[in-house]
């Protein structure tokens, strides 16, 4: 997600969000003791791990991925807890980061790590260079948007996005190798310019960033794309066989994939303007509609 003004609309941030706190899902998994409150930590399978940021509207989740040499983290939350604390908690592997996008809400802790991994795009260097400004970040720590008590250990004045290493810039097709474990990196633009899916094709898992989660998924910015992101639909809804497990990076940590079709042929009726009702508001001063499916959203601009 991530968006950056303060004329939000409600149609984006219901209020009191957070009274739909626990989602019931989380039950289904082991919950890791760990001393740092803002963070919820759960072990999905032997050798993945979701840090969930539930104190916050975003709701973001990271995921620490074990190989048997190294591991990466997929993505690194807010910036708000201590990210790196919690992942040298689980592990002693060398730790990549490895993003799904450079919206704020996923790179908040990669200034803590020695390796990035982000895929190139002008719009991906230019985030690393400058980070986000808490002004950029717009209402983020707002009592609207967190429920859950900061850490002690914050600064809450001076928290913002920090610029960031690159260590390697990621490109279409390239393969991670953790050591009996590898992950594709699928170009999937639409929701940012430099938004990937990554798929681990052994162990049939998909983690699919900010392009797909069971919320409102936002490709209204100047920076998103409509058609951009059908081409990449296009392409992850070719890629069903190869995965049972759809993890998103927002609110769940389990998707069912047959909804990746769904979002992906929803997407193309709004294109064609064969979509039906929605909703109107505004956003970062643009005019957007709203397209309610159940289990997720889509929000594109009025004007296309
Ligand atoms: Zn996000």
């Amino acid at each position: 997600m991530a968006y950056s003004d303060d004329t939000e609309s409600n149609i984006i941030v219901p209020t009191k969000w957070y009274e739909k706190l626990p989602r019931l899902v989380w039950g289904d998994y082991e919950k890791v003791d760990q001393p740092d409150q803002w963070f919820e930590v759960y072990k999905l399978t032997d050798t993945v791990y979701a840090i969930y940021e539930d104190g916050q509207f975003e709701e973001v989740i990271s995921y620490l991925v074990l190989g048997e040499e190294k591991a990466v983290i997929i993505d690194t939350g807010n910036g708000i807890g201590d990210i790196k604390a919690v992942v040298d908690g689980i592990t002693d592997l060398p730790v990549m980061v490895l993003n799904t996008h450079t919206h704020g809400d996923h790179i908040g802790g990669n200034h803590q790590f020695d390796e990035v991994l982000v895929y190139e795009t002008e719009f991906s260097k230019e985030r690393a260079k400058n980070g986000q400004t808490r002004e950029q970040m717009g209402h983020y720590l707002n009592e609207d948007m967190v429920w859950k008590a900061l850490p002690d250990y914050l600064d809450v004045e001076a928290w913002r996005i920090h610029p960031f290493n690159v260590t390697k810039w990621l490109k279409e097709g390239d393969i991670i190798d953790l050591g009996g474990r590898t992950l594709d990196v699928i170009h999937t633009p639409g929701h940012s310019p430099d938004s990937i899916c990554i798929l681990d094709r052994m162990n049939k898992i998909f983690w699919t960033g900010d392009s797909f989660y069971p919320a409102p998924i936002y490709i209204y910015a100047p920076t998103t794309s409509l058609d951009q992101f059908i081409e990449s639909f296009r392409k992850i809804t070719a890629l069903i066989p190869e995965y049972e497990w759809v993890m998103p990076s927002h609110n769940e940590p389990k998707m069912e994939k047959h909804l990746i079709k769904e979002c992906y042929e929803a997407a193309i009726s709004i294109r064609d303007g064969t979509a039906g009702e929605y909703s109107e508001g505004v956003a970062g001063g643009i005019q957007i509609h709203r397209y309610d499916y159940g289990r997720f959203s889509l929000i594109v601009r009025a004007e296309r």
